[in-house]
């Protein structure tokens, strides 16, 4: 049997984008991940199809496996043969038990990996605009824990040292207890008036910064409902954040913006709404897959005549995709393609038919499918006797067909995929959006409005609406939903766009 590894990889704080490239390869090559509670959800997209993902919890009180548990459970999965990645948040090592883990590894004859990560307690008050070192302000920093090991009777905090330790304070967990903390700070002689910040789910689309002093934050925190996880910033350098504060100022900071496309197409739309600063709840509705029985035979048929035709019209990226992806599996070389000539619908399916180095010879005016046909007569003549593969969606609108039919062309259209609604909920979005709401809600196509009624989930009525487009709009309203944006323009800027339009808007919203 193989020999097993288990990488302990820090998360970092949550925005995806803090993760290092180290740990999105560990979590790539995977065989069973075991995750935590703060680790960002959005990581396990990365994981290879049927990865065994494991929840090891952690609200403090509250786990879902207690420690000796997981290390027990990281043991025996490694010692199987497979490849475990362990997904702590911030760096595994600052406050993470990462040695403890690796210890037990070590014990057990397990080889480990440490992969450092970007520990909150510095990504924290960056993203707060706080520097945690400033030449103007200290030349020295700490880190520390607020919380007490249960097993210890007396405080394991030392007061008296952090109150007059000089520079920056850092602590980690410990918001829950911050009456005591900080009173217990001013009593072995910290100064009462030091400002004092507290970042709460820094880095993510829910951040939330306060600010106060010593002697006040501890009743501000209170007042403002502000819970962990948070991070709190002890020291003058608090006040650079009048001038430096980046993050929470973008226009969509603290708002949650709701994903529905298909998992595979989703993170373009969602790189975009985070650098403006959204939670972004990527919730597929809808998934496309291959075609089955019947019509896996007959597009496997088709695919592999290619080259007999003289034209094939592709009305979707999705169908470049499914096409290309069946060609190469029976072809070696690109040129079996033959002389055939290429329509695409749009821009989009052109741009997909580039990456395969496929030059589109012909595309109509209006990007839409209904117009290939009068676009084909006004360049080339008639299409009598032209031979066409049309690769198509299950259950696509036969205009098209008809209008090559009538006009004499010899058409095949077989089935290159279906689109089915998405019934897998691994990061939890589906219940989060339930359970939590949202302000916005995109819908990119009318089959993911279709898929997202399938989930039987229905729209409250404080989240916004932002359709792509006329056909998407028009589902929506079919179905009870009066979109409250369209899109400009019918593709994923202009429903960004949009959306950032509605935030305008926003009559509400807390902040
Ligand atoms: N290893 C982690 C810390 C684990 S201890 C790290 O390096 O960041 C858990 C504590 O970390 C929480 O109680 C909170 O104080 C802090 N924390 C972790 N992620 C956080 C986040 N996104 N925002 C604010 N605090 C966070």
């Amino acid at each position: 049997m193989s020999q097993g590894i288990c990488y302990l990889v820090g998360a970092g704080p949550g925005d995806p984008g803090l993760m290092t490239l180290r740990g999105k390869e560990c979590i790539e090559i995977a065989d069973v991940i075991v995750y935590d509670y703060l680790s960002n959800a959005e990581f396990l997209h990365w994981a290879k199809p049927g990865a065994e993902m494991i929840y090891a919890g952690k609200k403090s009180k509250n786990h879902a496996i207690p420690q000796g548990g997981i290390n027990e459970l990281l043991v025996e999965k490694a010692k199987e043969g497979k490849i475990v990645t362990r997904l702590k948040g911030g760096d595994p090592l600052v406050f993470g038990r990462g040695g403890e883990e690796a210890e037990e590894l070590r014990e057990a004859g397990v080889p480990f990996e440490f992969v450092p990560g970007i520990s909150s307690s510095i990504a924290g008050p960056a993203y707060a605009g706080i520097p945690v070192t400033h030449r103007d302000h200290c030349s020295q920093l700490t880190i520390f824990t607020g919380h007490e090991r249960p097993d210890k009777e007396t405080s394991s905090i030392d007061y008296e040292q952090i109150a007059n330790a000089p520079g920056t304070k850092v602590m980690l967990m410990g918001v829950e207890r911050l009456p005591l903390i900080t009173s217990s700070l001013i009593e072995a002689g910290a100064d009462s008036d030091l400002p004092v910040a507290l970042v709460r789910w820094a880095t993510t689309g829910q951040h939330r910064t306060i600010t106060g002093t010593v002697a006040t934050i501890a009743e501000i925190a209170e007042r403002e409902e502000f819970k962990a996880p948070a991070v709190a910033v002890f020291g003058t350098v608090v006040n650079c954040r009048e001038n430096l504060n980046w993050f929470e100022e973008r226009p969509l900071s603290g708002k949650r913006v709701v994903v529905t496309r298909t998992r595979a197409q989703a993170s373009k739309m969602s790189r975009m709404l985070r650098e403006l600063g959204a939670d972004v709840l990527e919730m597929p509705t809808i998934k496309i897959q291959q075609p089955s029985g019947d019509d896996a035979r007959e597009f496997a048929e088709t695919v592999a005549d290619a080259h007999t035709y003289d034209w094939i019209i592709f009305t979707s990226p999705n169908a470049v995709e499914h096409f290309f992806e069946a060609f190469y599996k029976i072809r070696e070389d690109a040129r079996a393609i033959g002389g055939c000539r290429i329509a695409a619908v749009g821009p989009g399916t052109a741009a997909k038919l580039k990456e395969y180095r496929m030059a589109t010879d012909l595309m109509p005016e209006t990007h839409v499918a209904d117009a290939i046909p009068e676009a084909f007569e006004k360049e080339f003549g008639s299409v009598e006797n032209t031979t066409i593969l049309w690769p198509r969606a299950k259950g696509a609108r036969d205009t098209l067909s008809k209008k090559l039919n009538e006009a004499g062309a010899i058409l095949d259209d077989p089935v290159a995929y279906e689109t089915v609604p998405e019934t897998d909920d691994p990061t939890g979005a589906v219940k989060r959006f339930q359970e939590e709401g949202a302000d916005f809600i995109t819908f990119t196509s009318a089959s993911t409005v279709e898929g997202f009624l399938d989930l039987g989930l229905s729209i409250p009525d404080e989240t916004a609406i932002a359709s792509i487009g006329p056909v998407t709009s028009a589902a929506l309203v079919e179905n009870g939903y009066d979109p409250d944006r369209e899109a400009e323009s019918s593709d994923i800027p202009g429903l960004v766009a949009a959306v950032l339009e509605l935030a305008k808007e926003e009559p509400f919203g807390e902040d």
